[in-house]
């Protein structure tokens, strides 16, 4: 994303091997950078609290869908670990789009609420599109909000999407070049997809935006120096479609429940089969775990581009806090 970004100097002094060299593929280990980022947004609450703001972040969560309540959890939790408020709104399954814009607008007029996130899917009465829009773009920390989109393209401050903002603090903290390498971006979701791609050009790579029209797709994909991969199936991009020494990002998150799938991705892998025997599914990335192997780098499932998601939520909350006060989106 355009702010607040902190160069990883123990990163830099450790440069992953680029294409050319020989190399054993470098893990790009989403846990620690989201700990990293953590740790300097815990860091940023404190600076703003001399000043007395403390940033605040409701989220709201419609009905009860177990993944949802799961992953809310967690942000909430994490809010409260970096010192930011939170707070949870959990209106039941029969809620209104109009009694739900009428939430929106609540906390659009509050000043102690810094970011407003609705939890997505909502049920299916909803109007999804008419309460994202509904949000003020200055509070719209998941960055879906058509402004905070066209403020991404111009490449003016503003709250980019969470996911693929983790996936250029990934590149950026792990001091992969960017600018002039080409990087194809399979997928074109609003969430994922496009605002990577966009962030990947406003990084100065040269960009392709492939989806399920493309024609050819092997092709394209094995031009990629940089490979984003967020398709939603499991394993779909193969070794095949992969150029030797590319640096692979796995955005998929797909749950595989089938032993023989299982073990025709990971082989005999004692991790992944103890997995399987405890929970009967093994979460498996958009690329398969034989493509990593001729990779320069790539981002392991899971524990990688997910990893960073409530991170730069939290850091998207500070930006928000700072940006609505008409101080700068940078570190203070
Ligand atoms: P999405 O909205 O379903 O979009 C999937 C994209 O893949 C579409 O653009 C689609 O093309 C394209 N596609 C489908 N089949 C294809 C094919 N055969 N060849 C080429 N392209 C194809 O998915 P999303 O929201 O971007 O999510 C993708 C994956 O990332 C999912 O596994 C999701 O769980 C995961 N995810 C992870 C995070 C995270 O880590 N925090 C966040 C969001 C999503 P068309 O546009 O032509 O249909």
């Amino acid at each position: 994303m355009s702010t607040s970004v902190t160069v990883d100097t123990a990163a830099a002094a450790a440069p992953v091997e680029t294409a050319s060299a020989a190399r054993v593929p470098h893990v790009l280990d989403g846990v620690a950078i989201a700990a990293r980022i953590k740790a300097e947004v815990a860091e940023e609450v404190a600076a703003l609290a001399v000043h007395g703001i403390r940033p605040g972040l409701a989220v709201i969560l419609v009905g009860h869908v177990p993944a949802s309540e799961i992953y809310v959890r967690s942000k909430v939790k994490t809010c409260g670990e970096l010192g930011i408020y939170s707070e949870m709104l959990t209106p039941p399954e029969s809620i209104t789009t109009d009694e739900m814009l009428g939430l929106v607008a609540g906390l659009n007029a509050r000043d102690d609420i810094d970011g407003i996130l609705i939890q997505l899917p909502l049920p299916k009465h909803v109007d999804t599109r008419r309460l994202l829009e509904a949000v003020n773009p200055g509070k719209d920390v998941d960055g879906f909000h058509p402004v905070n989109a066209g403020r991404l393209q111009s490449g003016q401050p503003g709250l980019a999407p969470c996911t693929p903002a983790g996936i250029m603090e990934i590149l950026k903290r792990s001091n992969l070049p960017v600018s002039g390498q080409n990087a194809v971006v399979v997928g074109r979701s609003d969430i994922v997809g496009k605002p990577a791609a966009m962030m990947l050009l406003n990084a100065s790579a040269t960009v392709t935006v492939c989806h399920s029209k493309t024609r050819d797709l092997a092709a394209v994909t094995r031009q990629a120096d940089i490979l984003v991969a967020s398709i939603g199936r499991a394993a779909f991009v193969t070794k095949d479609m992969v150029k030797p020494g590319a640096v692979l990002i796995d955005v998929g998150i797909n749950r595989v429940t089938d032993e023989a799938e299982v073990k025709s991705f990971f082989g005999d892998d004692p991790a992944r089969a103890a997995t399987f025997a405890k929970r009967g599914s093994v979460v498996v990335g958009d690329i398969h775990p034989a493509a990593f192997a001729i990779s320069s780098a790539y981002t392991p499932v899971p524990g990688g581009v997910g990893a960073l998601t409530i991170a730069m939520l939290m850091q998207n909350t500070v930006t928000a806090a700072k940006l609505r006060r008409g101080l700068s989106a940078g570190r203070l």
